[in-house]
């Protein structure tokens, strides 16, 4: 990494901005074609994409089908999705994890092969974990590996990018600032990527890091792209309830392995309001649990996992198990306080096929683009699987923008490849 002494103003082939899953992805992609500026504004692994619990949904196993999976994916967005954008991500998504494999990327394993999760939602068993359920962590520390070692990529950590520079609807780069220098930096490339995550960090109750902050939605609306849909906000069912304490995601897999849902008379309400029970769509969950809690008054309900194998669910949900033990929970034997909490942004830089905004040069992928996969409702586990697949299409966009970064009169134009 580049010591910050050496900066005002750069030059790259392409920015990327963001660290999480889309941004280290987008910039492994981009560095095999040009030099690379990966910009983050806090440390590398701060971002929503390290906190990933459950998985990548991808429709890999024999007994499942892409279609299936669009079917699902369709279902939980409430008719809301694009459907040529699903189609990209249940069938291009098989194959963007199988290249992860390819790469050494190491899934979790059982008896019969990869140890594929259920969760809300979906019909069949195709959520990839690793080490348990600290899949993002795994597949971020594994991405990051390569990106850090690619000698065209240089990382600027700390740095935050304050405005996109857009002349005539061109894209020609950004400004930014280092926390601990004085005046920004311009950094300028033939095209930009944005993949800084979502906003779902400033809700008081959020599962979300604080650099969920929303900054490229509102960088790339302030330089004029189009953004949509930002009145889908998903809450996640259950987040851990503490007076005082983090939204800590107690995630849906925990569901997905057998875990129930109770009121405070001991009611397993799940049961009355769907057919999948604790297993139906996040958003059925979220609002089912909210009416309980104003049903009686109670800040939470609460889930129990008490009646599984506890070495299993022990060994399953080991980040889960350590961070509820340190509020005085055992989740083998106690029920577990949980509450909806802000979790992801459905909404976004509107973009096309291959993640262009309307703005010439500039590309956004991740949780910050809004691709219309997810529809009203994002289906569990299709968000890293969204990050995987449109980052590769951002930085094939790139590729299209051949012209030097310079201003020019006809791109007057709306551009979004
Ligand atoms: C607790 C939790 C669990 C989850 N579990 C799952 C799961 O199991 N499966 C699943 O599919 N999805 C899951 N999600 C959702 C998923 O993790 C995110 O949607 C996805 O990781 C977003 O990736 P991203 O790369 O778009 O953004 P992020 O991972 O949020 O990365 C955004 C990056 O942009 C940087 N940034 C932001 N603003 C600026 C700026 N102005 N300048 C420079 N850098 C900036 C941030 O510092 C960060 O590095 C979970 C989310 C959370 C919070």
């Amino acid at each position: 990494m580049l010591s910050h002494q050496q900066l005002s103003q750069h030059s790259f082939d392409f920015l990327v901005i963001g660290s999480g899953l889309a941004g280290l992805h987008a910039a492994a992609a981009a560095a095999e074609h040009g030099k690379v500026a990966l910009l983050t504004k806090a440390a590398v692994q701060q971002s929503s994409s390290w906190r990933a619990q459950g998985g990548i949904a991808a429709a890999i196993d024999p007994d499942d089908s892409a279609f299936l999976h669009f079917d699902d994916t369709i279902t939980a967005g409430r008719g809301l999705c694009r459907k040529v954008a699903v189609e990209l991500l249940v069938g291009e998504g098989v194959e963007r994890v199988r290249e992860l494999i390819r790469w050494g990327m190491k899934f979790d394993e059982g008896h019969m092969g990869l140890a594929l999760g259920l969760e809300g939602g979906h019909s069949k068993r195709r959520i990839l974990h690793a080490e348990g359920n600290a899949t993002g962590q795994a597949v971020v520390k594994f991405l990051l590996e390569r990106v850090v070692a690619h000698p065209n990529v240089t990382i600027f950590e700390n740095t935050t990018v304050a405005e996109l520079v857009v002349v005539d609807n061109r894209c020609l780069g950004c400004m930014a600032f280092h926390e601990d220098r004085f005046g920004p930096w311009l950094f300028t490339a033939r095209a930009t990527i944005l993949a800084t995550g979502g906003a779902a960090g400033n809700y008081a109750r959020t599962t979300n890091p604080a650099t969920s902050s929303g900054d490229g939605i509102a960088l790339a609306y302030r330089a004029g792209a189009e953004v949509c849909d930002m009145e889908f906000v998903q809450f996640h069912p259950t987040g851990l309830y503490t007076e005082s304490g983090p939204a800590f995601l107690i995630g849906e897999a925990m569901r997905g392995e057998g875990g129930q849902l109770f009121n405070k008379a001991g009611e397993r309400f799940m049961l009355r309001y769907h057919p999948q029970h604790e297993l139906a769509p996040r958003d059925v969950v979220a609002s089912a649990i909210f009416r309980e809690m104003q049903r009686e008054g109670q800040p939470c309900v609460w889930l129990s996992m008490k009646h599984l194998d506890p070495a299993a669910i022990k060994k399953r949900f080991a980040n889960i198990y350590d961070a509820c033990k340190t509020q005085g929970i055992d989740i083998t034997t106690d029920p577990i306080p949980v509450a909806p909490a802000a979790h992801f942004t459905i909404g976004g830089i509107v973009t096309g096929r291959m993640a262009g905004t309307s703005i010439w040069g500039l590309f956004a992928c991740g949780e910050c683009a809004c691709t219309g996969v997810h529809g009203a409702n994002r289906l569990a586990s299709n968000s890293l699987l969204e990050c995987l697949v449109f980052s590769r299409h951002a930085v094939e966009g790139a590729l299209t923008v051949t012209d030097a970064p310079l201003p020019s009169a006809d791109r007057r134009r709306s551009a979004r490849p």
